[in-house]
């Protein structure tokens, strides 16, 4: 699979699997495990989670599908999980990590990531992640739905510059980003982690989309989301339950817009002309 670049130079995949919104529910626990060993099968080795998700049961989902996981072995993998800015303390992120490590069933997440800017000084958090990362308990750490103003401030602090990546919000409907965002991770060599890269589904009905999904053969949400793999510097992380998403997101890794295709999909949905505040999901 194609590769970004961390700072330090290490590579990770540009598709990996979102896991939000499992974990939620017992009874589809065993599913939810079954897509994640799916996804790993497949070929995916990037996975996104947090704290936050399912109250712990998409990480605990995450460590049952790592577990016995064929043939394929914990460093083959690269786990991305995140920390609540309401523990965002220095006690708290060591406390919360812990709790995902357990959870996950492993000794290191590969990519911890602040989940969103909270009340708690960056300085506290910082020392935290650098306090994890000494220890091995985390390899990586950054920053999740961050602006360039936060990004400017975060990086300056003591630590800041080792941060490996910010997770937003980024697909063909949210291109604020684009104005101030993606240059700033880009001028840092920090990669993008486009969270929600089919606006969760919503982009399924969009005309150009249909169009393009016709002339290449694949479905409008494989376009969506290979407009999203074609940006430079930027992963994205599309969240799919049923094997024939996971197999038609893999897929999406082929296809190649032209140029006519992109001027098409810039007409319906333009990149922007000026700053915005930054979107969440
Ligand atoms: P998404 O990936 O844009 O969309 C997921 C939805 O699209 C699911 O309902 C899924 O259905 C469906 N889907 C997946 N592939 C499809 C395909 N090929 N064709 C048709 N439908 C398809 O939305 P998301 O879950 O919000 O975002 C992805 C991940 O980003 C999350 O899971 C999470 O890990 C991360 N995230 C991070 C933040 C943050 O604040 N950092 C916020 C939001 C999300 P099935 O599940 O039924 O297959």
């Amino acid at each position: 699979m194609r590769t970004v670049e961390l700072p330090g130079g290490e590579a990770i995949p540009v598709l990996g699997l979102g896991t939000w919104r499992m974990g939620e529910q017992a009874q589809l626990f065993n599913l939810e495990v079954a897509a994640v060993r799916h996804a790993i099968d497949r070929g995916i080795r990037l996975i996104d989670t947090a704290e936050m998700y399912g109250d712990g049961g998409a990480e605990e989902v995450v460590g049952e599908a790592m577990r016995d996981s064929g043939h394929h072995c914990r460093d083959d993998l690269f786990i991305v999980s995140k920390v609540y800015p309401h523990n965002a303390t220095y006690e708290g992120v060591i406390k919360a990590c812990e709790s995902s490590l357990q959870r996950l069933d492993t000794n290191r997440i590969d990519l911890y990531l602040l989940h969103w800017r909270g009340s708690v000084p960056f300085s506290e958090t910082l020392d935290a992640f650098e306090a994890l990362r000494a220890s091995g308990k985390i390899r990586h750490f950054g920053v999740s739905n961050f602006d360039a103003a936060d990004l400017a401030e975060w990086c300056s602090g003591s630590g800041g510059e080792a941060s490996a990546a910010n997770q937003i919000l980024y697909n063909l409907s949210r291109r604020g980003v684009e104005w101030d965002v993606l240059p700033a991770c880009r001028d840092r060599g920090i990669p993008v982690m486009a969270y929600s890269p089919l606006e969760q589904g919503r982009l399924q009905g969009a005309p150009v989309l249909s169009q393009l999904a016709e002339r290449h053969g694949v479905s409008p949400l494989q376009i969506a989301l290979s407009w999203v793999l074609a940006q430079p510097g930027v992963i994205a992380i599309p969240k799919a339950v049923s094997p024939t998403h996971m197999d038609e997101n893999m897929a999406a890794l082929e296809i190649a817009l032209s140029a006519e295709d992109l001027v098409l999909l810039d007409a319906a949905f333009p990149p922007p002309d000026g700053p915005s505040h930054l979107e969440m999901l």
